[in-house]
Formats: C-alpha cells, structure tokens, sequence
C-alpha cells in the first residue's frame, strides 16, 4: 500500500500547498467541503484499496498548484459525492451556494458521457464537453485534475480499460488541455497515455533516456553556465532552466516520424526566463553569438502567437560536439500561460494578465460552436485533431491583420477565415502581390489577398477537396444547400406549373397553399416551399400525386363545364363522320392513326384521347393497349372506336414486311409488281439477315383492308418470297 500511496496526497498537503502559494483562499469554505466530503465518502475505497476521500483530496491539490481559486478546489473536494454518495446537488446547493453546485454538476456530467471510440460518438461527448466548457471554464479544468489524477492510479485496473482511458485521453482531454494551454497536465496526461496505448515503445524511450542520463545532466548543466556567465552582466534577473523534452513528444518523433533519438534535437531544452519582451531579443542575440544556430529553426512566437496564447522565442543551436539543442526565450508573464494557459486567469489574475486575455483564450471555443451549427460531428473531431498538429501557419492580410490557420490551409481557407461573404465571392488570390492558383498552399508570413466578384459567384463543388480548414469546409456546404434549395424550390414549382397547364388545372395563386394542403401534408410538407423543393429535388414523383390533385381539382372546382369523359360502350353514334371512324362519346373530333400498329380499315380498333391531339387510334391487338383497361392508370381516356360505313375508299398507309431468299432482281420484281397495281411506293427498304434471307420493307397506300389483302397475295407470289405480312 504505500508504493500505491504516493499517487495521494492528504489534505495536510493541500494546506500546505495553498499556504505555501502565499495567495488568500477561503479555508473556512475548503475545510467544510472536506469535511462533507470525507463523511460522505466514509468507508468507500478506490479499486487499489486506497481510501475513497484521498482521490479528491489530491484534485484538490492538483488544481491549488495550477493555481485554481477557492472554489475550484471545494467543488474539487465534493466532485464525487453527488454521483457516488447518497447526498444530492439541491442538499449540496443549500450548503455551499449555486455557484460551487454548478460546479459540481457540470464535472458530474461530463463524467457521465459515454466514451467510444466511434468517431461520430467521440464528437458528440466532444460537443457535450464545449457547451460545459463554455457555461463555466473551470468544470472543464476541474475535469482535467480528475482524469490526471485517474490516469495516475489507473495502473491497478485491467487492460482492456486502461487502454480505453488511455486513448479517450489522448484524443480528447489532452488535446483540450493543449487548448486551453495548460502544458504541465497536458504533457503529463500525453505521457500516461503512451505508456498504456505503446508500453514497449515508451519503456524503450524511458530505457534511453536513463541511460544518458548522467551526461545529459552534466550537458545541460554547461551550457547553463555558459549562458549565465555570459547573460548575468547584461540583463538583470535571468533565470535559466534545462528539461527534457515529454516521453510523448520524443515518442512522436522516434515512432510517427522515424527518428532516432540522436537526430531529435530537443529532446532536451533549456528555457531562458526574463523580466521583458525586449529582454527575450537580447538574450536571442546572445545566444545566437555563444552557439551556432541551425537554420530554419527561429520561430518569433512572441509576434505571433499560437491560437492558444502561448508566446516564446524558439531557436535551436550547436553546442558542445555538435550536438543541437534547443533554447526557448519568454517573459515570466510568457511563462505562466505556457505552463498554465486559461487557468493562470485565476491564479495571476492580480495584476500580471493582460485585461481582456481571458475573452481571447475563449475566443476559440465560441469558434468552434458556431462551427457546430451545421450539425456535422466529424468536423469537429476534425477540428480537435487538426489542433494537434502544431505548426500553425500565420498569414497576413493586406491590411496587416495576422490569420491563424493550420498547415496545409489554402487561400480558399484564408477567405472563408476573413468573411464566409469573401470566400462565396472569391474568384482568385495573390501571394505577395503575385497571382496564385485557386488550391496554393499559403505559408507563414505571406501577405494573402483574396480577389473577390462583385456578385457573389459561389464557391465551386471542389473547392471543398482543396479546403483544409473545417471552418471553410461548413461554410461551402451550407451555401450549397442553401442555394440548392432556391433552386429546388424555383424546379419544383416549374414543374408544377407545367403539369397544371397540360392538365388544364387552373387554381388561383392564392388559393394554392389551401389547395395543396391535402397532398402536402400526405407528403409530410409543412410549407408550399418545403413542397416545391421536394418535387425539385426529386424527393416526390408528380406522376404519384397528379392523381389526387387533378381529382381535388375535379371536386371542387369543375361543376358542368368540364365534366369527365365518360365510356360509352357499345352505343357508338351511327351518324356520319368525317373522319375514318367514329368515336364513342364524340360527335367529331380530330382522328390520329398510331404509327405503332398502324391500324387499317377492318382492324379491331380502340381510340385513346390525347392531350390536346384528337384522338389515336390503336388496334385492339396493340402493344400499347392495356390488357385490362379498367385497372390501367387512365382507364376513362380510353373509348371505343369503330371504323366509319364509308371507309372502304379510305385510302391508307401499310407497311408491309416481305421476307425471301435473296436473288438478283428481286427488287425489281416486286417494284414492278406493284407499280402493275397502281400502287404508290412512299419508302422501301432492303437488308440482308444474318441466315442469308433478304427482308425487306415497304410502305405503300391501299384502299382499306381487301385492297391490302390482294397485294399482300399478289407478292406472295413472285418467286422466292418467303413470307409477306404487316409490320
Ligand atoms: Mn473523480
């Protein structure tokens, strides 16, 4: 138990810790949390055996020495009561005040959120945790001390679930640590994580890193030295220390990007502290006059600082045998938003952070909210893990304005970071002044103009595999579906328009909502437009509900004048008529003969009634004619036909379909044949099929149906042919 104990500290230390701060916290108020607390907890003990109250006694502890404020700590204390002891918030809220409740029940629910390693799961958790963030910054802060402090015992629990935690934390808790700049529980909770997620990896970094360890000391212990010797004179109050670089971090480098642990050249650094910014520039020029810098290796963080505020100067240099290393130059103020990002808010908030810094850190999670507003979780796991990557590009805009982006952004990223107006008007960019194509990758320190058209043109659909920012990526798919609605909406009501017409259905404007209301609802529209857009869209078929509305239609707004057609059968006028047949229910009307069948005189026929084309007559036998016309879709456009008493001397046209072996003067044969009748040849066609027979077609006119009878006989005749019959 005592090998177990020293992951706990007891609330002696955590007095000890506030005491020692040299800050005023409210004891009274702490100790009575504790006091509950250990009540509460009484006999519960932690899976390792260790006393229950020890595990937010050291949250406590964890959050004092981030500097957190007094009640931080005593919602720290009380974290786990409510959700493990049978005491409830509105009893905590009586006896420590909202403020200190709320506290409490934002880390409760956060603890409650199911981890799965399901990306769009993760986002959601991810999502869940922001809104908390952004309701009270400290539940999340609160959240981090528990989770370290559970990384840190976790080693009794079984693999399956340390893994779990372990990757939770890694692509969740650490990467908000990082966010909100707190570099000592990020790096702490990176390191626990890599020791579960890769335990051979990391016992061979740790392996390595023993093993030198005793030069390494000696190493940064010179090159302290040096710079003191040379820095003591020239600025007042320099304050040097050397560290090794997080297992995590050489464990990226070694592992993701293929290195050895000699080529890492800061697996250790040596981080020079000053009382001024102007201080930092002249300690750089000292350390750039002791030691050899390697080129591209200077980043001006104090300029432009990382989207989490953290500010430095970075360089790396030669020193003794060649070995690089890497120095960093700050302020004291630089300092404790490194190691503390938000939560130096509380602990230097007398006096050393800047007035409105807090707003700025925030700044980011506003950000990302807003970028939620297109419900679509992955990119904001997209956006988490893109933070990861830790070169930010800085890019000017032509005003001297400094963007953030992350690497790889485009200058479509940069316009839709100014204004999503500017990206949806954008139509080419400059770099430096000098034109650059559409996908260019902008790179830090570039002056980036982005050349807009005075209409808005749109994004264009690739432009969505070109973008690297989740930001611009959310803003183009929302100008898509915004403008492809317009366009659904305008489709749809064309559409519409055009049936209405064809239909001859007539129905005021204003009348049409009411109209519709039946059909729109059976279509779950709530609104004319939702309505238009699906038709659009494509989303509902007209032909499916054409059927309902024209017989709405019918119903209420045709009394007399536009009464059905209705079947007569059998009761076919015998009066004459001036076309070839007569039609049932027609006194005269318009007559077609159907190219497909071609009926003729003495054919069983049926008519159809067209749409503003008369009637077509089909023959009965037709393709075209439903077997059953009383359960076809239109059964009453249907009407019988018969052909009129005097239509022997109708003249017609017939194709007919001769089939025979082929011979020379074959075609003449039959020509000649048919010019002896008197027949006139409007087109004839002759091919050869694949057995050798000759097909050939030809159209020509008779007088009615014995006429055609003769000829068909009169061809069958001549030699060789096979076979002759209407096509
Ligand atoms: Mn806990």
């Amino acid at each position: 138990m005592p090998e177990k104990l020293k992951y706990y500290q007891d609330y002696n230390e955590l007095v000890e810790i506030m005491q020692k701060s040299g800050r005023s916290y409210d004891y009274e108020l702490i100790e009575r949390a504790y006091k509950l607390a250990e009540e509460m907890h009484g006999d519960q003990r932690r899976a390792s055996g260790i006393p229950y109250i020890l595990h937010p006694t050291t949250v406590a502890c964890i959050l004092a020495e981030l500097g957190m404020d007094s009640e931080s700590i005593a919602a720290a204390l009380l974290h786990d009561v409510v959700e493990d002891t049978p005491i409830t918030l509105e009893e905590v809220t009586k006896k420590f005040g909202s403020e200190i409740a709320i506290l409490i029940d934002g880390v409760t629910k956060l603890g409650k959120i199911p981890y799965s390693s399901r990306e769009e799961q993760q986002a959601e958790n991810i999502r869940k945790m922001l809104i908390a963030m952004s309701n009270d910054i400290r539940v999340i802060i609160i959240k981090l001390a528990d989770r370290l402090h559970n990384m840190r015992t976790i080693e009794c629990m079984k693999e399956q679930h340390r893994r779990d935690k372990a990757l939770e934390v890694m692509e969740v808790y650490a990467p908000i640590a990082h966010r909100l700049g707190i570099r000592a529980i990020k790096e702490e909770l990176e390191d626990l994580s890599i020791r579960y997620l890769d335990p051979v990896g990391y016992a061979e970094i740790e392996r390595q890193l023993e093993l030198k360890s005793k030069d390494r000391l000696n190493f940064v212990a010179e090159i302290k030295q040096q710079l003191y010797d040379r820095l003591k004179d020239e600025i007042n109050n320099v304050y040097i220390e050397g560290r090794v670089k997080s297992i995590h971090g050489i464990y990226k480098k070694t592992y993701m990007k293929g290195r050895t642990m000699d080529q890492i050249y800061d697996i250790f650094a040596v981080r020079v502290i000053v009382d001024s910014v102007a201080d930092c520039y002249n300690v750089l020029g000292v350390v750039h006059d002791i030691f050899k810098p390697l080129p591209n290796r200077f980043k001006d963080y104090i300029s432009t600082p990382k989207p989490n505020m953290y500010q430095s100067l970075h360089t790396t240099v030669i020193g003794r045998e060649g070995i690089p290393f890497e120095i960093q130059i700050r302020t004291w103020e630089m300092h404790y938003t490194a190691e503390y990002g938000i939560a130096a808010h509380w602990k230097y908030k007398e006096g050393i952070t800047k007035k409105n810094s807090l707003d700025e850190r925030l700044a980011w999670i506003r950000k990302m909210l807003e970028n939620q507003s297109d419900n679509d979780s992955t990119d904001i796991v997209r956006t988490i893990k893109m933070d990861l990557v830790p070169e930010e590009v800085f890019v000017f805009t032509p005003k001297g304005d400094v963007l953030s982006l992350p690497n790889g952004a485009t200058v479509i990223d940069v316009a839709y970071a100014i204004h999503s107006e500017v990206g949806n008007r954008m139509n080419g960019a400059k770099v430096d002044k000098r034109i650059v194509p559409i996908d260019y990758k902008v790179k830090t320190g570039e002056i980036v103009e982005i050349m807009t058209a005075k209409e808005s043109t749109g994004p264009k659909r690739d432009w969505l595999n070109i973008v690297r920012t989740s930001e611009a990526r959310s803003k183009i798919r929302l100008w898509f579906k915004r403008e492809k609605r317009d366009e659904n909406i305008q489709e749809g009501k064309t559409q519409l328009e055009a049936e209405f017409r064809r239909l001859n259905i007539n129905v005021p404007e204003k009348e049409l909502p009411e109209f519709l209301a039946d059909v729109m609802h059976r279509q779950n529209c709530n609104t004319i437009e939702d309505f238009y857009a699906s038709i659009g869209y494509g989303g509902i078929q007209l032909w499916r509900i054409l059927p309902r509305i024209k017989e709405n239609y019918f119903k209420k707004y045709t009394v007399n004048d536009n009464e059905p057609i209705v079947v007569i059968k059998d009761e076919i006028p015998k009066k004459k008529v001036s076309s070839g047949v007569r039609v049932a229910g027609l006194d005269d009307c318009l007559i077609k003969y159907s190219k497909c069948c071609n009926p003729l005189p003495g054919d069983d026929i049926i008519g159809f009634i067209t749409r503003g084309y008369g009637v077509s007559i089909h023959k009965r036998s037709c393709s075209n004619v439903p077997k059953d016309i009383s359960k076809c879709p239109e059964p009453d456009r249907w009407v019988n036909a018969e052909w009129a008493d005097h239509i022997a001397n109708e003249t017609f046209k017939a194709t007919l379909r001769i089939s025979a072996t082929d011979r020379t003067g074959l075609l003449a044969d039959i020509t000649n044949q048919l010019s002896a009748m008197h027949l006139f040849i409007h087109n004839l066609n002759s091919r050869e099929s694949k057995n050798g027979t000759a097909i050939v077609e030809i159209s020509v006119t008779v007088n009615g149906i014995n006429h055609l009878k003769t000829v068909i006989s009169k061809l069958s005749g001549i030699n060789g042919i096979v076979s002759v019959g209407r096509s």
